[in-house]
């Protein structure tokens, strides 16, 4: 395909012209992160060159003109996943810390012992930690639905979980290790029927696929804007109104109150009550230019050439003797999971990289997911929309040539 051109699209991101040991750079790690384009860049340091300032507090200009931007930022997030409202947007340091915000402000408040908390085997690392570190504060109970060896959630086995007992049920919209996109839609629903809240790790859907919170009716959402192309550092949570209205700060300090007195505190209003402190204003400043960035290429446009993307290197790894694809669920969002019998994945990157082509290798933060499918690890490439059929060939060349050498 040549949609919509992505000759020129790779023009965009000046990364791309980096040489690595005298090889043009491939980057397969876009599933870790993804590189940012010049108009992001840009507006980083057009913040810092034109208009530093710390935000809401000043009257001054720049003080002005920053507080506006930053909150720019929170109107076109809203639009991004669809929320009714911006005060829904919760600026945080990433899903990582948007998941512990719900974990430990809802969780602490909400939960009880011998309260039930499900996730699934395929979680990265930050949806599963903050929920054992509750579960040893509160007594709570972690249930994890397992999965078949295609890499797909046992939908049966979760209904089964559920019950009253059940009071949050978080899970991966999309898994970073295997690719795999699971039936979100069919999860909330199954866990409002008991009246279980749902929050679901957005960090890598967010960047293929279409978010509308409210269609889903989903509770939470996380997300990280590094993985769309956007600046390091910076993520949301959405949370429905009334839930975060009724849930207590989660930092304290500067911005997030309303009074201070030795004697006692009130609490500012949404979103401010969960953003003590200064926040990573630039960061924020420049997400807007990222999404406007997805949002004119357009997300399906994205989707369709990331799909065949997948589709042309699976098709071709399949040709590599002893090669097997981990994570073989219908429904996948660009990411190719694998490991090569025989070789360790450590000496497949190292051996790719001296072609200067970025994969990622080992557990991907779901050491659990590897444990359950016998493995140590896996080489991961992640494709994104500036990736080509020919980068993907020299990935192929390197790896027929990894064996080569290895086998
Ligand atoms: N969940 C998933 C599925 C991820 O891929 C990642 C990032 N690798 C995270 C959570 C954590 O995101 P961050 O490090 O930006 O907080």
């Amino acid at each position: 395909t040549n949609f919509p051109d992505i000759a020129s699209i790779r023009k965009d991101f000046p990364i791309l012209n980096e040489v690595i040991g005298g090889k043009q750079l491939v980057y397969f790690d876009n599933a870790a992160t993804t590189q940012k384009p010049r108009i992001v860049l840009d507006a980083l340091s057009g913040y810092y060159e034109h208009y530093n300032a710390n935000i809401h507090r000043g009257i001054h200009h720049l003080a002005e003109k920053a507080t506006g931007a930053f909150e720019d930022t929170r109107r076109r997030m809203q639009k991004f996943i669809n929320a009714p409202l911006s005060e829904e947007v919760i600026f945080t340091y990433g899903t990582t810390d948007s998941i512990n915000l719900v974990a430990q402000s809802y969780g602490r408040k909400f939960l009880k012992e011998g309260d039930e908390i499900i996730i699934s085997t395929m979680e990265h690392h930050s949806n599963i930690v903050p929920w054992q570190m509750l579960c040893e504060e509160k007594g709570c109970v972690l249930r994890v639905i397992p999965i078949n060896d295609e890499g797909e959630l046992l939908m049966d086995e979760y209904e089964k979980m559920l019950s009253g007992k059940t009071k949050i049920v978080s899970v991966v919209h999309a898994s970073n290790a295997l690719g795999t996109i699971n039936p979100v839609s069919d999860i909330i629903k199954k866990a409002h029927k008991v009246g279980a809240k749902v929050l679901l790790d957005g960090a890598q859907a967010s960047s293929h696929l279409f978010l509308d919170v409210q269609a889903l009716d989903v509770d939470f959402y996380a997300l990280s804007l590094h993985k769309i192309y956007g600046p390091t550092g910076m993520g949301i949570l959405y949370g429905k109104k009334e839930l975060l209205d009724a849930m207590p700060p989660y930092r304290g300090g500067g911005e997030m109150i309303k009074e201070v007195t030795f004697e006692k505190t009130t609490y500012n209003e949404l979103p401010y009550k969960f953003e003590a402190g200064t926040p990573n204003i630039a960061d924020v400043v420049a997400a807007k230019y990222a999404l406007d960035y997805v949002d004119t290429l357009g997300k399906d446009n994205i989707a369709k050439y990331e799909s065949e993307l997948l589709k042309y290197a699976t098709d071709a790894v399949r040709e590599i003797p002893g090669l097997k694809i981990i994570g073989q669920a219908k429904d996948k969002v660009s990411v190719l999971s694998f490991v090569i019998e025989g070789m360790h994945h450590q000496d497949i990157a190292v051996i790719l990289d001296n072609q200067g082509i970025a994969v990622r290798t080992g557990h991907h933060c779901t050491q659990p997911l590897m444990s359950r499918l016998g493995i140590l690890g896996t080489t991961r490439a992640s494709f994104a929309v500036y990736n080509t059929i020919e980068e993907i060939d020299s990935l192929i060349k390197g790896l027929h040539k990894a064996k080569k050498m290895l086998g």
